[in-house]
């Protein structure tokens, strides 16, 4: 059952409850895509209940730990100083906190629209004194430097002299992922802290390996009906942080109004001098908390109007859409521009996976791309920057070009770590996960879906041609020639399926010939070709000249694209990776029975001193993920090019094989199979969809969520919908539109969503038995629009409308 309602944009808890209170820390949490912070209650500290934490793009730093004689090294997203702490005393009683008094009335409510955690709470403390404590939150959105909290606390029965404290908590350690714990996780120093006004504090700290700085100021003030209250204050200095006193008188039934204004800066920040400097001056500039309160709102209407997607019928749904469109806003925006960071797969919400960056983005650019363009541009040149990186990687392994490591954070050599444990039998076992070379490919399709996105000529003259040739390059230096197949073939690496890293009867790790990396390895050379064509001849002679491609190699990029070879099985299924169909069937039954939950069932064969390597058991889409990324035209095409006989019959064979072994392991496995499944089986379709879209607003995973979202899950889900119920598609300098609105069933009657293509915005508009498309106003000229086989040349102001066959 959930412990939530929504109510249009906002997301209500009405009752408190600790053992929640993790999850809804994540799911609360506030960011504007330059920091992000919990949503924790401004009195917590960190102590099992409550975990406040604060993270910023980029903000890394590496730690040793000495693990039974082996040191390992893990750098981690660093959960910088708490600034939320605000807390209360009456006279000499207690600290305000929520365990030690009698809650009689608690909401606590996300908004959405205007970004901003509110909680309101009616309590009587252990003297019997009745109270209501209204507090509201902004990260702002429009200024990436900003946060605040307004506390309204008023005194039911009471009068009396409190002490309001408000401090800046430097004392903070990595400590939100239970698995982790074992690890070092202290990477701050404290190196100053004081006062910088009468009412503002400020704290400077460093990391203890990248040397990264982050200066917090806190200005508070207090404000009793409409007027500026007399306290006295006083400042302490705790280990780690710093506090001031705010002692003041507080009347019954008068409110009392304390603002907290907070700026964080770091020495990652442009157009600064000193971080602690940047935050001791722009702290003071703001007014009132109301004044902060309209800009931030502003900033998110904006948003909000390029990003919002309705879909009326099933106001549940909408909600949590709604939801994962917000927080993928909150940890990557207009803020994130200029700071070179990339996209971590768990948000800035939490510590899972470390704040690496994955291969999610496959997920999360295709939404940017509809909405934010200028942000996938942003992205992948955090991918550009770690090129020579990159470069290095593939030298290193004896390869040519480019091989992206499967983890990235700062410098973008390989950060996956080399042990993980495994918390069903307590075991650290080796972390294979890093031979996903397909990250490599996903990489290169989100520059070329980018540039068939926006027709950015020269960001694809000037890195994405570069970034997808070097890709290209690598995979052609991967493959080995098969002279018996005459096929080019791909060895040892892992597909995205997680839970198989090596043949059971082989010591060397890796499988051979994964079919979605093999194929996609054949699609990216391919793309090379188009994006060196897309090139002007002058800029695309110095490229190759540049990366010295000589026509002998392009001779062999041709053959390993045209002869690449895909293992079968019979009946048209493609097999995941050679050897596949000679594993051991899964008893899924049995194990459903014995286990329930069987998501992660590599633990759980581990934990039985088995190993998920000897099953047909996959956690997640793999061969699938073709049908995911391509159309069944595509596919036919480049099936056709492999040389390899494809027809579309073969696409339901092959979802209905694979479905049928997965566990689903990953969050962004629903979302995959919802979308191939989306005109088969519009009922199943919608039931993954559904569970696609809950999977962190429920937890599905049972405590995976609190550790950080699953942005790439939130964000396929969005995808899905545009591109799969809307049916938007943008290719060959075509806007296509091909809709299937869910089965009946779902309840879903329309669905709308604003669309920018190539400098225009459209909105696109479909009901069950109409599409209509009109064009705003802009300084583009026309946008071609594909619908069924006609392409239409749409002019700005104009309307079209189409008509839907009825299911
Ligand atoms: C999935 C990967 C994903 C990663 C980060 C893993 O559980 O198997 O595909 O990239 O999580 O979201």
């Amino acid at each position: 059952m959930p412990d939530w309602e929504v109510h249009d944009w906002r997301l209500i808890y009405r009752e408190w409850k600790p053992e929640r209170q993790a999850l809804r820390e994540a799911l609360c949490t506030l960011g504007n895509g330059h920091f992000a912070t919990r949503g924790a209650a401004e009195e917590s500290a960190a102590d099992g209940v409550h975990y406040p934490g604060t993270y910023v793009g980029g903000g890394y730093n590496r730690r040793r730990t000495d693990m039974a004689g082996r040191v390992i090294e893990n750098e981690d997203l660093v959960n910088w100083p708490n600034w939320l702490w605000l807390t209360f005393r009456v006279e000499d009683g207690p600290w305000f906190s929520l365990d030690s008094v009698d809650i009689l009335d608690f909401r606590q409510e996300l908004d959405l629209h205007d970004g901003v955690l509110e909680r309101r709470v009616r309590f009587r403390d252990r003297q019997h004194r009745e109270s209501t404590l209204c507090s509201r939150r902004m990260v702002h959105m429009r200024h990436p430097n900003l946060g605040a909290i307004q506390w309204t606390l008023t005194p039911q029965d009471w009068s009396g002299r409190i002490c309001v404290r408000s401090g800046l908590d430097g004392a903070v350690t990595n400590q939100g992922v239970e698995r982790y714990r074992d690890l070092n996780s202290d990477h701050l120093r404290l190196l100053e802290r004081g006062a910088a006004a009468d009412d503002t504090i400020y704290l400077a700290v460093e990391t203890n390996q990248s040397r990264q700085r982050m200066a917090q100021a806190a200005r508070t003030r207090v404000f009793a009906q409409g007027h500026g209250a007399a306290a006295e204050r006083r400042t302490g200095h705790p280990e780690g942080g710093i506090f001031q006193d705010v002692i003041v008188d507080c009347r019954q039934d008068r409110p009392l109004v304390v603002e907290k204004i907070v700026a964080v800066y770091t020495s990652r920040d442009p157009a600064i001098s000193e971080p602690a400097l940047a935050a001791r001056t722009i702290v003071q500039r703001p007014g009132r908390f109301e004044d902060l309160l309209r800009s931030h709102i502003d900033a998110w209407s904006q948003l909000w109007h390029r990003c919002d997607i309705v879909l009326e019928g099933d106001p549940r749904a909408q909600f949590v859409l709604r939801l994962h469109v917000f927080h993928l806003l909150q940890t990557v925006s207009r803020n994130t521009v200029d700071r070179d960071v990339g996209v971590p797969a768990r948000g800035l919400h939490g510590e899972a996976y470390r704040g690496h960056i994955f291969w999610d983005e496959l997920f999360i650019f295709p939404f940017l791309n509809a909405s934010l363009p200028e942000l996938t541009r942003e992205l992948l040149m955090y991918r550009y920057r770690r090129l020579d990186e990159a470069r290095y990687a593939a030298a290193q392994a004896g390869y040519r070009g480019a091989m992206f490591p499967w983890q990235s954070g700062s410098s973008g050599r390989e950060e996956s770590q080399q042990v993980h444990l495994n918390p069903r039998s307590g075991r650290w076992i080796p972390d294979n996960s890093h031979q996903q070379r397909h990250v490599n490919a996903a990489i290169a399709y989100n520059a070329w879906k980018y540039y068939e996105a926006t027709g950015d000529d020269q960001f694809l003259a000037v890195f994405g041609a570069e970034l997808i040739v070097e890709i290209a390059r690598f995979w052609a230096s991967l493959a080995t020639y098969n002279n018996g197949r005459d096929r080019y073939e791909i060895h040892q690496v892992m597909g995205p399926d997680e839970f198989h890293t090596k043949y059971p009867d082989r010591d060397e790790l890796g499988l051979d010939n994964n079919a979605y990396t093999n194929v996609m390895a054949a699609w990216t050379i391919r793309c090379a070709e188009r994006a060196l064509a897309a090139l002007a001849p002058d800029t695309r002679n110095e490229l190759l000249e540049q990366l010295r491609v000589e026509d002998e190699e392009r001779e062999r990029w041709k053959k390993v694209a045209g002869r690449m070879f895909v293992p079968f099985q019979s009946e048209g299924i493609i097999s995941q990776f050679e050897g596949y169909e000679n594993l051991d069937e899964f008893d899924w039954q049995a194990y459903r029975d014995r286990y329930g939950d069987i998501q992660r069932l590599d633990r759980i064969l581990e934990a039985e001193d088995d190993t998920a390597n000897r099953y047909r058991a996959g956690k997640q889409a793999d061969v699938l993920m073709l049908f995911y990324l391509f159309t069944a035209e595509e596919l036919l095409e480049l099936f056709h090019d492999l040389d390899y006989e494809f027809a579309p019959e073969m696409i339901p064979r092959n979802i209905d094989y694979y479905l049928r072994r997965t566990s689903h392991g990953s969050t962004l496995s629903r979302v995959v199979h919802a979308w191939v499944l989306a005109r088969s089986d519009r009922e199943r379709s919608w039931s993954l969809f559904q569970q696609a879209l809950e999977s962190d607003v429920m937890d599905i995973q049972g405590g995976t969520t609190s550790e950080g979202i699953h942005l790439g899950a939130m964000a396929g889900t969005v995808s899905v919908v545009q591109r799969c119920y809307a049916g938007i598609e943008m290719r060959d300098g075509v806007l296509w539109l091909n809709p299937c609105l869910p089965c009946v069933d779902s309840g879903l009657k329309r669905l709308k969503t604003r669309i920018h293509y190539r400098g225009r915005w459209l909105l696109v508009d479909v009901t069950r038995d109409r599409l209509s498309v009109s064009f705003e106003p802009s300084w583009e000229a026309g946008a071609r629009v594909g619908f069924r086989d006609q392409v239409h040349e749409l002019q700005p102001g104009e309307n079209a409308e189409f008509e839907l066959e009825a299911e």
